[in-house]
């Protein structure tokens, strides 16, 4: 059983084994939850995404899927960077950002992580309506297997906290 919890405040403040990013294809760091991560965690992180993209990763994470890197100074052990959908009005893309859950806990998996803490994928430049993003956050890692006991999200503002507890109400 995977226990969700939310809290309002700054992801790079959890202790957790695994922090998820809501990252950009090139893995060469972008704005928002992104930046956040690589200041924080310093410049290890993004020595291992360009080791990535050297490697297996030449044209980038596609969207919807996830990799895993040191959390460098951070107080987790993994980064799991995933890349979320932008938001579409005349295409449903919802899959792709379901995905992207589902990668993350499966990488997590992988990894032996047992707590990962998880930003509002794709709803800040990627203009997801958050009150659908948490929807299908929330429902995907209720719905998903995984060893994951404790899946925490953590919400910068009080809007986007108040759409993701909505969900278990
Ligand atoms: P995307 O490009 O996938 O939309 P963003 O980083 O722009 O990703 O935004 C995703 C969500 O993360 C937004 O709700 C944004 O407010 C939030 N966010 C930004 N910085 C942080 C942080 N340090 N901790 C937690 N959430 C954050």
């Amino acid at each position: 059983m995977t226990a969700i919890e939310f809290v309002q405040g700054d992801i790079t403040r959890q202790s957790v084994d695994a922090i998820v990013n809501a990252a950009n294809s090139s893995l060469l760091g972008g704005g928002g939850v992104d930046g956040a991560i690589h200041r924080r965690g310093g410049p290890e992180i993004l020595a291992e995404c360009r080791k990535l993209r050297a490697g297996h990763y030449g044209k980038g994470l596609r969207t919807g899927q996830a990799v895993a890197t040191t959390a460098g100074r951070l107080d987790a052990r993994w980064v799991i960077h995933t890349v979320g959908p932008v938001f579409s009005r005349s295409e449903d893309r919802s899959e792709l950002l379901v995905s992207c859950y589902r990668e993350s806990l499966r990488v997590a998996d992988e990894l032996g992580a047992r707590t990962v803490a998880f930003p509002a994928v794709s709803a800040g430049v990627y203009g997801w309506p958050m009150d659908d993003a948490a929807r299908i956050a929330v429902g995907t890692v209720r719905d998903t297997e995984t060893a994951v006991t404790e899946a925490r999200f953590v919400l910068f503002d009080e809007q986007a906290y108040e759409a993701f507890t909505a969900q278990l109400r």
